[in-house]
């Protein structure tokens, strides 16, 4: 396939949509939003054997690599609109995008967002995704964080990572089959958490999306709102699986320090954390609180005894 045949097979996934009355096949695309108070755009690039190993398949990399850029736009409060893709092959065989295009096909069908250009060309696999979204509220940043606040997470934390150790092993338990698989999808089909965090501007004071483990996104809320974060570590939420396939030890190690969850972690005032539990429900997601604002700086980890827990040194070598 050439540049033209591969653009034209991934246009032939978009529909005509009223707020994009120029869309692709044009020198820019032109998009409606009337209704938005402000926009938010962002960027990811994923790099084969940097953020993905060489066992996804095309149909996996494109889902993924939306997913990661849509989590990015929620954890500002927004909500998803409008993708750009930009893809860089090596080759182009028509089987490959045809698998790519039913990964990206499926992820823009279930986030409800709309493609509305890009860019292709030869040359290592790499797929940029520029997402834009629109805010109903003001944006939730890293530099919101109030002392007393409390501290929150969606979903369970570190499923990912195990899931990344799980494909890259060749290991066969079939003891724990089901649970490996489920937490293999969560590392390739991380579900960013779209209706929940664009009902949290006007709720949440600082939030954040964990792409590289709660410890380390937890420490960027900390640095940039002048504050110290603690978290209690045996409120952290782990799912039965990873708990099915680890240790305890090495659970809260994987969840605390692992990435590629894609989980919301953000703060707010104490009175708004039954607000908070209702936004989650309707939104069909857990939250759970893990810690508090409190004054310093960095994050500290609390064992129920209340000592400081150090994750163990050369773990992030398999997060
Ligand atoms: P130009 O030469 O003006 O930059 P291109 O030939 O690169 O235009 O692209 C033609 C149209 O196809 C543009 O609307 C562009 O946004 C779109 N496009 C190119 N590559 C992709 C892609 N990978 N995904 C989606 N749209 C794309
Ligand atoms: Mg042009």
């Amino acid at each position: 396939m050439d540049e033209f045949s591969i653009i034209e097979r991934i246009s032939q996934l978009v529909k005509a949509s009223d707020d994009v009355p120029v869309g692709i096949g044009d020198d820019g695309a032109v998009i409606d939003v009337s209704g938005a108070s402000q926009l938010v755009t962002c960027t990811d690039t994923l790099v084969l054997g940097t953020h993905f190993p060489e066992q996804l398949s095309p149909d996996q990399i494109a889902y993924r690599s939306l997913a990661v850029n849509i989590s990015d736009v929620c954890a500002m409060g927004a909500t998803p609109r409008f993708a750009q893709l930009a893809v860089t092959l090596p080759s182009a065989s028509e089987q490959w995008v045809d698998e790519f295009c039913m990964g990206l096909s499926r992820g823009l069908r279930e986030s409800g967002t709309t493609l509305i250009g890009g860019d292709t060309t030869r040359g290592p696999l790499s797929v940029t995704f520029q997402m834009i979204g629109e805010l109903n509220g003001p944006p939730v940043t890293r530099c919101g964080a109030e002392l007393g606040d409390a501290v929150l997470v969606t979903g369970t934390l570190g499923d990912a990572a195990a899931g990344l150790r799980a494909i890259m092993e060749v290991e066969d338990n079939d003891l724990q089959a089901n649970a490996r698989s489920q937490l293999i999808s969560r590392f390739l089909e991380p579900v960013a958490r779209i209706e929940l965090g664009r009902e949290l501007p006007n709720v949440a004071h600082a939030m954040i999306d964990i792409s590289d483990g709660l410890v380390a996104d937890l420490g960027h809320i900390a640095r940039d709102s002048g504050v110290g974060i603690e978290v209690d570590l045996d409120a952290v939420p782990l799912s039965p699986s990873l708990q099915s396939c680890y240790d305890f030890d090495d659970a809260v190690n994987l969840a605390l320090c692992g990435g590629d969850d894609y989980e919301l972690a953000f703060s707010l005032p104490e009175d708004c954390i039954e607000r908070c539990s209702e936004i989650a429900a309707a939104a069909n997601t857990t939250v759970t609180r893990i810690g508090r604002i409190v004054q310093g700086d960095g994050v500290v980890v609390h064992d129920a005894r209340g000592a400081v827990y150090q994750p163990p040194a050369g773990f992030r070598h398999f997060a």
